[in-house]
Protein backbone atom coordinates (compact mmCIF):
# COMPACT_ATOMS: atom_id res chain seq x y z
CA UNK A 1 0.00 0.00 0.00
CA UNK A 2 1.31 3.36 -1.01
CA UNK A 3 2.00 6.00 1.86
CA UNK A 4 0.25 9.34 2.59
CA UNK A 5 2.31 12.08 3.08
CA UNK A 6 0.89 14.61 5.12
CA UNK A 7 1.94 18.45 5.24
CA UNK A 8 0.13 20.99 7.56
CA UNK A 9 -0.65 23.83 7.15
CA UNK A 10 0.77 26.47 8.88
CA UNK A 11 -2.10 28.83 9.18
CA UNK A 12 -5.43 26.97 10.89
CA UNK A 13 -8.53 28.68 10.20
CA UNK A 14 -10.63 30.12 12.98
CA UNK A 15 -14.17 27.30 13.24
CA UNK A 16 -17.31 28.30 12.16
CA UNK A 17 -19.73 28.71 15.07
CA UNK A 18 -22.02 25.14 15.33
CA UNK A 19 -25.46 26.82 14.82
CA UNK A 20 -24.50 28.52 11.44
CA UNK A 21 -23.05 25.68 9.59
CA UNK A 22 -25.52 25.48 6.69
CA UNK A 23 -24.10 22.93 4.27
CA UNK A 24 -21.08 23.09 1.98
CA UNK A 25 -20.53 26.74 3.10
CA UNK A 26 -16.97 26.28 5.04
CA UNK A 27 -14.41 23.98 4.20
CA UNK A 28 -11.32 22.13 6.57
CA UNK A 29 -7.62 23.12 6.77
CA UNK A 30 -6.57 20.27 4.69
CA UNK A 31 -7.65 17.84 1.83
CA UNK A 32 -6.88 14.73 0.44
CA UNK A 33 -5.22 14.82 -3.02
CA UNK A 34 -3.61 11.47 -5.50
CA UNK A 35 -3.03 11.38 -9.01
CA UNK A 36 -3.35 8.89 -11.54
CA UNK A 37 -0.93 8.30 -14.36
CA UNK A 38 -1.06 5.47 -17.34
CA UNK A 39 2.82 4.88 -15.96
CA UNK A 40 2.56 5.20 -12.48
CA UNK A 41 -1.30 4.07 -11.79
CA UNK A 42 -2.49 5.89 -8.52
CA UNK A 43 0.48 7.72 -6.96
CA UNK A 44 1.55 10.58 -4.71
CA UNK A 45 -1.17 10.35 -2.41
CA UNK A 46 -1.31 13.41 0.39
CA UNK A 47 -2.58 15.46 2.69
CA UNK A 48 -2.24 19.00 2.09
CA UNK A 49 -3.37 22.63 2.95
CA UNK A 50 -6.97 23.30 1.35
CA UNK A 51 -6.66 25.43 -1.36
CA UNK A 52 -7.57 26.01 -5.04
CA UNK A 53 -6.43 23.56 -7.99
CA UNK A 54 -4.19 24.37 -11.12
CA UNK A 55 -6.09 23.20 -14.01
CA UNK A 56 -4.95 23.38 -17.71
CA UNK A 57 -7.57 24.78 -19.24
CA UNK A 58 -8.15 21.39 -21.93
CA UNK A 59 -8.25 19.51 -18.74
CA UNK A 60 -11.00 16.63 -19.38
CA UNK A 61 -12.96 17.37 -16.92
CA UNK A 62 -13.94 21.07 -17.93
CA UNK A 63 -14.65 20.07 -21.26
CA UNK A 64 -16.36 16.54 -21.24
CA UNK A 65 -17.42 16.29 -18.23
CA UNK A 66 -15.20 13.23 -16.64
CA UNK A 67 -16.30 13.73 -13.09
CA UNK A 68 -17.84 11.59 -10.64
CA UNK A 69 -18.25 12.28 -6.71
CA UNK A 70 -19.08 10.41 -3.03
CA UNK A 71 -20.89 11.88 -0.44
CA UNK A 72 -20.53 10.61 3.44
CA UNK A 73 -20.26 12.37 6.80
CA UNK A 74 -18.19 11.87 9.79
CA UNK A 75 -20.32 11.68 13.15
CA UNK A 76 -19.42 13.21 16.76
CA UNK A 77 -20.75 10.50 19.20
CA UNK A 78 -21.81 10.99 22.47
CA UNK A 79 -18.53 10.18 24.30
CA UNK A 80 -17.10 12.52 21.52
CA UNK A 81 -15.57 9.96 18.97
CA UNK A 82 -15.81 10.24 15.33
CA UNK A 83 -17.41 7.48 13.30
CA UNK A 84 -18.26 6.90 9.56
CA UNK A 85 -21.45 5.05 8.32
CA UNK A 86 -20.58 2.42 5.65
CA UNK A 87 -17.76 3.50 3.87
CA UNK A 88 -17.07 0.82 2.51
CA UNK A 89 -20.26 1.21 0.16
CA UNK A 90 -19.22 4.91 -0.82
CA UNK A 91 -16.06 3.32 -2.17
CA UNK A 92 -17.63 0.31 -3.75
CA UNK A 93 -20.31 3.45 -5.50
CA UNK A 94 -17.29 5.46 -6.48
CA UNK A 95 -15.65 2.62 -8.72
CA UNK A 96 -18.80 1.53 -9.92
CA UNK A 97 -18.78 5.57 -10.80
CA UNK A 98 -15.36 5.22 -12.35
CA UNK A 99 -16.35 1.73 -14.37
CA UNK A 100 -18.63 3.73 -16.10
CA UNK A 101 -17.56 6.71 -17.12
CA UNK A 102 -14.25 5.00 -18.10
CA UNK A 103 -12.28 6.77 -14.91
CA UNK A 104 -9.84 4.81 -13.35
CA UNK A 105 -10.82 2.50 -10.35
CA UNK A 106 -9.21 3.06 -7.02
CA UNK A 107 -8.38 0.26 -4.39
CA UNK A 108 -10.57 0.15 -1.93
CA UNK A 109 -8.69 -0.82 1.29
CA UNK A 110 -6.38 1.64 0.51
CA UNK A 111 -9.25 4.31 -0.30
CA UNK A 112 -10.77 3.44 3.16
CA UNK A 113 -7.21 3.94 5.03
CA UNK A 114 -6.62 7.55 3.51
CA UNK A 115 -10.19 8.06 4.36
CA UNK A 116 -9.86 7.18 7.82
CA UNK A 117 -6.20 9.46 8.08
CA UNK A 118 -7.69 12.41 6.26
CA UNK A 119 -10.86 12.43 8.64
CA UNK A 120 -8.34 11.84 12.15
CA UNK A 121 -6.44 14.65 11.06
CA UNK A 122 -9.56 16.67 10.47
CA UNK A 123 -10.66 15.31 13.79
CA UNK A 124 -11.50 18.56 15.39
CA UNK A 125 -13.79 20.19 12.78
CA UNK A 126 -16.63 17.25 13.48
CA UNK A 127 -18.86 19.47 14.97
CA UNK A 128 -20.34 18.18 18.32
CA UNK A 129 -24.21 20.01 18.27
CA UNK A 130 -27.09 17.90 17.45
CA UNK A 131 -27.71 16.81 14.19
CA UNK A 132 -24.39 18.26 12.93
CA UNK A 133 -21.71 16.72 11.11
CA UNK A 134 -18.57 16.89 8.72
CA UNK A 135 -19.72 16.23 5.14
CA UNK A 136 -16.85 14.19 2.98
CA UNK A 137 -16.86 15.17 -0.31
CA UNK A 138 -14.72 12.35 -2.26
CA UNK A 139 -14.17 13.40 -6.03
CA UNK A 140 -12.71 11.56 -9.31
CA UNK A 141 -11.84 13.49 -12.34
CA UNK A 142 -9.93 13.30 -15.98
CA UNK A 143 -7.06 15.72 -15.73
CA UNK A 144 -5.79 15.39 -19.33
CA UNK A 145 -4.31 18.07 -21.01
CA UNK A 146 -5.82 17.73 -24.53
CA UNK A 147 -9.02 18.16 -26.69
CA UNK A 148 -8.90 15.05 -28.13
CA UNK A 149 -11.83 12.90 -27.50
CA UNK A 150 -10.75 9.40 -25.71
CA UNK A 151 -10.20 7.27 -23.08
CA UNK A 152 -8.97 9.21 -20.12
CA UNK A 153 -5.78 8.51 -19.02
CA UNK A 154 -4.83 10.82 -16.43
CA UNK A 155 -6.97 11.46 -13.56
CA UNK A 156 -6.89 13.42 -9.97
CA UNK A 157 -8.46 12.25 -6.83
CA UNK A 158 -9.28 14.07 -3.96
CA UNK A 159 -11.31 14.15 -0.77
CA UNK A 160 -12.52 17.27 0.84
CA UNK A 161 -14.41 18.03 3.75
CA UNK A 162 -16.96 20.46 5.50
CA UNK A 163 -18.64 20.93 8.66
CA UNK A 164 -22.56 21.31 8.14
CA UNK A 165 -25.43 21.82 10.12
CA UNK A 166 -28.68 20.05 11.14
CA UNK A 167 -30.90 19.70 7.73
CA UNK A 168 -33.73 19.84 10.16
CA UNK A 169 -33.00 23.02 12.64
CA UNK A 170 -36.63 23.91 12.96
CA UNK A 171 -37.06 20.03 13.35
CA UNK A 172 -37.87 17.11 10.78
CA UNK A 173 -40.49 19.02 8.13
CA UNK A 174 -42.96 17.50 5.40
CA UNK A 175 -42.08 19.03 1.89
CA UNK A 176 -43.90 19.58 -1.42
CA UNK A 177 -43.08 17.77 -4.30
CA UNK A 178 -44.04 18.20 -8.19
CA UNK A 179 -44.31 15.09 -10.14
CA UNK A 180 -42.09 16.46 -13.47
CA UNK A 181 -43.25 15.22 -16.71
CA UNK A 182 -40.97 17.61 -19.17
CA UNK A 183 -37.29 16.45 -18.54
CA UNK A 184 -36.13 13.29 -17.00
CA UNK A 185 -32.86 13.04 -15.41
CA UNK A 186 -31.32 9.78 -16.28
CA UNK A 187 -31.80 6.94 -18.71
CA UNK A 188 -31.85 3.37 -18.37
CA UNK A 189 -27.93 2.86 -20.15
CA UNK A 190 -27.00 6.15 -19.23
CA UNK A 191 -25.42 7.16 -16.20
CA UNK A 192 -28.23 7.36 -13.62
CA UNK A 193 -26.73 4.92 -11.17
CA UNK A 194 -23.80 6.66 -10.65
CA UNK A 195 -22.52 9.92 -9.26
CA UNK A 196 -21.35 11.48 -11.90
CA UNK A 197 -21.54 15.39 -11.94
CA UNK A 198 -23.32 15.72 -15.11
CA UNK A 199 -26.58 14.11 -13.64
CA UNK A 200 -26.58 17.32 -11.37
CA UNK A 201 -26.29 19.02 -14.48
CA UNK A 202 -29.04 17.84 -16.38
CA UNK A 203 -31.71 17.85 -13.53
CA UNK A 204 -30.98 21.79 -12.49
CA UNK A 205 -33.72 23.36 -14.42
CA UNK A 206 -36.31 21.04 -13.42
CA UNK A 207 -35.43 21.81 -9.68
CA UNK A 208 -35.27 25.41 -10.99
CA UNK A 209 -39.18 25.63 -12.04
CA UNK A 210 -40.35 23.49 -8.94
CA UNK A 211 -38.77 25.76 -6.60
CA UNK A 212 -40.29 29.06 -8.86
CA UNK A 213 -43.95 27.15 -8.10
CA UNK A 214 -43.42 27.00 -4.59
CA UNK A 215 -41.94 23.37 -4.00
CA UNK A 216 -38.92 21.79 -2.84
CA UNK A 217 -38.06 19.25 -5.41
CA UNK A 218 -39.52 17.17 -8.27
CA UNK A 219 -40.39 13.28 -8.62
CA UNK A 220 -38.82 12.02 -11.30
CA UNK A 221 -39.98 9.80 -13.93
CA UNK A 222 -38.59 7.34 -16.06
CA UNK A 223 -36.74 8.46 -18.97
CA UNK A 224 -38.49 6.29 -21.73
CA UNK A 225 -42.16 6.18 -21.01
CA UNK A 226 -42.68 9.35 -18.42
CA UNK A 227 -44.31 6.69 -16.46
CA UNK A 228 -42.20 5.02 -13.66
CA UNK A 229 -41.70 6.60 -10.64
CA UNK A 230 -37.55 6.91 -9.79
CA UNK A 231 -36.47 9.15 -7.61
CA UNK A 232 -36.99 12.27 -5.56
CA UNK A 233 -34.71 15.02 -6.42
CA UNK A 234 -31.04 13.81 -5.20
CA UNK A 235 -32.81 11.50 -3.21
CA UNK A 236 -34.19 7.91 -3.59
CA UNK A 237 -38.41 7.67 -2.83
CA UNK A 238 -40.00 5.25 -0.61
CA UNK A 239 -44.12 5.06 -0.40
CA UNK A 240 -46.12 3.11 2.20
CA UNK A 241 -49.28 1.60 0.45
CA UNK A 242 -51.87 -0.05 2.51
CA UNK A 243 -48.93 -1.69 4.69
CA UNK A 244 -46.54 -2.29 2.26
CA UNK A 245 -43.36 -0.15 1.58
CA UNK A 246 -42.96 -0.51 -1.86
CA UNK A 247 -39.21 1.80 -3.36
CA UNK A 248 -38.80 1.96 -7.01
CA UNK A 249 -36.27 -0.82 -7.92
CA UNK A 250 -32.78 -0.37 -9.52
CA UNK A 251 -32.77 -0.49 -12.98
CA UNK A 252 -30.08 1.34 -14.07
CA UNK A 253 -31.10 4.73 -13.97
CA UNK A 254 -31.50 5.38 -10.37
CA UNK A 255 -29.33 5.87 -7.87
CA UNK A 256 -28.30 2.90 -5.20
CA UNK A 257 -28.58 4.91 -2.61
CA UNK A 258 -26.54 3.39 0.91
CA UNK A 259 -29.84 5.16 3.29
CA UNK A 260 -32.01 3.31 0.69
CA UNK A 261 -30.50 0.30 1.19
CA UNK A 262 -29.90 0.92 5.05
CA UNK A 263 -33.71 1.47 5.30
CA UNK A 264 -34.89 -1.42 3.44
CA UNK A 265 -32.79 -3.51 5.97
CA UNK A 266 -34.76 -1.59 8.80
CA UNK A 267 -37.87 -2.20 7.45
CA UNK A 268 -37.39 -5.81 6.75
CA UNK A 269 -36.01 -6.31 10.44
CA UNK A 270 -39.38 -4.31 12.30
CA UNK A 271 -41.09 -6.71 10.11
CA UNK A 272 -42.55 -4.26 7.50
CA UNK A 273 -43.21 -5.55 4.14
CA UNK A 274 -40.78 -4.15 1.42
CA UNK A 275 -41.23 -4.41 -2.04
CA UNK A 276 -38.38 -3.17 -4.63
CA UNK A 277 -40.61 -2.76 -8.14
CA UNK A 278 -41.67 -0.66 -10.80
CA UNK A 279 -44.01 1.59 -9.63
CA UNK A 280 -46.31 3.85 -11.84
CA UNK A 281 -47.39 7.15 -11.34
CA UNK A 282 -50.56 5.87 -12.26
CA UNK A 283 -50.99 3.30 -9.03
CA UNK A 284 -49.44 6.22 -7.11
CA UNK A 285 -52.41 8.61 -7.79
CA UNK A 286 -55.05 5.77 -7.37
CA UNK A 287 -53.21 5.16 -3.90
CA UNK A 288 -53.68 8.79 -3.47
CA UNK A 289 -57.40 8.60 -4.36
CA UNK A 290 -58.42 5.93 -2.53
CA UNK A 291 -56.37 6.66 0.59
CA UNK A 292 -54.03 3.57 0.66
CA UNK A 293 -51.17 5.84 0.49
CA UNK A 294 -50.23 5.93 4.31
CA UNK A 295 -46.89 7.84 3.86
CA UNK A 296 -44.25 8.89 1.45
CA UNK A 297 -40.20 10.23 2.41
CA UNK A 298 -37.16 10.29 0.10
CA UNK A 299 -34.04 9.33 1.70
CA UNK A 300 -30.72 10.21 1.06
CA UNK A 301 -27.15 10.99 3.55
CA UNK A 302 -27.86 14.74 3.31
CA UNK A 303 -31.10 14.67 4.95
CA UNK A 304 -31.41 10.74 6.58
CA UNK A 305 -35.58 10.94 5.55
CA UNK A 306 -37.39 13.53 4.40
CA UNK A 307 -41.29 13.29 4.56
CA UNK A 308 -42.95 14.44 1.64
CA UNK A 309 -46.53 16.08 2.58
CA UNK A 310 -47.97 17.26 -0.91
CA UNK A 311 -47.33 15.73 -4.35
CA UNK A 312 -48.57 17.58 -7.42
CA UNK A 313 -48.92 15.65 -10.34
CA UNK A 314 -50.75 18.10 -13.35
CA UNK A 315 -52.88 21.02 -11.80
CA UNK A 316 -53.97 18.83 -9.01
CA UNK A 317 -52.59 18.72 -5.73
CA UNK A 318 -52.38 15.22 -3.15
CA UNK A 319 -52.11 15.64 0.66
CA UNK A 320 -49.71 13.04 2.04
CA UNK A 321 -50.78 11.88 5.77
CA UNK A 322 -52.54 15.33 6.56
CA UNK A 323 -48.98 16.71 5.77
CA UNK A 324 -47.56 15.23 8.65
CA UNK A 325 -44.64 13.23 9.46
CA UNK A 326 -45.88 9.65 9.70
CA UNK A 327 -45.09 6.75 11.90
CA UNK A 328 -42.55 4.73 9.75
CA UNK A 329 -41.06 7.77 8.23
CA UNK A 330 -40.02 8.57 11.90
CA UNK A 331 -39.15 5.19 12.62
CA UNK A 332 -36.63 5.48 10.69
CA UNK A 333 -35.36 8.91 11.25
CA UNK A 334 -34.72 8.07 15.06
CA UNK A 335 -32.96 4.44 14.51
CA UNK A 336 -30.43 5.67 11.48
CA UNK A 337 -29.67 9.07 13.25
CA UNK A 338 -29.29 7.31 16.13
CA UNK A 339 -27.05 4.39 14.73
CA UNK A 340 -25.01 7.25 12.46
CA UNK A 341 -24.90 9.86 15.29
CA UNK A 342 -23.51 6.52 18.16
CA UNK A 343 -26.42 7.04 20.56
CA UNK A 344 -27.73 3.71 19.73
CA UNK A 345 -25.79 0.36 19.57
CA UNK A 346 -24.45 -0.61 15.82
CA UNK A 347 -26.20 -4.26 15.60
CA UNK A 348 -25.58 -4.22 11.98
CA UNK A 349 -22.08 -3.16 11.62
CA UNK A 350 -22.46 -0.48 9.86
CA UNK A 351 -20.28 2.62 11.50
CA UNK A 352 -16.65 2.69 10.92
CA UNK A 353 -14.55 4.12 14.24
CA UNK A 354 -11.96 6.58 13.16
C1 LIG B 1 -26.45 10.57 -3.56
C2 LIG B 1 -27.77 10.34 -4.17
C3 LIG B 1 -28.78 9.62 -3.51
C4 LIG B 1 -28.67 9.14 -2.08
O1 LIG B 1 -27.63 8.25 -1.87
P1 LIG B 1 -27.07 8.03 -0.39
O2 LIG B 1 -25.97 7.04 -0.58
O3 LIG B 1 -28.18 7.49 0.41
O4 LIG B 1 -26.61 9.35 0.10
C5 LIG B 1 -29.96 9.38 -4.20
N1 LIG B 1 -30.16 9.84 -5.45
C6 LIG B 1 -29.22 10.55 -6.10
C7 LIG B 1 -29.49 11.02 -7.48
C8 LIG B 1 -28.00 10.83 -5.49
O5 LIG B 1 -27.08 11.54 -6.14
Amino acid sequence: MQSIEIIKTAAPKQKPDDSKLGFGKYFTDHMFVMEYSPELGWHDAKIIPFGNLTLHPAATVLHYGAEIFEGLKAYRTPTGDVQLFRPTENIERLNNSADRICLPKVDPDFILEALKKFVETEKDWVPHAEGTSLYLRPFLFGNDETLGVHTICNAKYIVIASPVGSYYPEGINPVKIMIETMDVRAVRGGTGYTKCGGNYAASNRAGEVAEKKGFSQVLWLDGVERKYIEEVGAMNVMFKIDGTVVTPKLTGSILPGVTRKSCIQLLKDKGIPVEERLLSVDELIEALESGKLEEAWGCGTAAVVSPIGQLSYGDKDYIVNNFEIGETTQYLYDTLTSIQWGKAEDPYGWTVKI
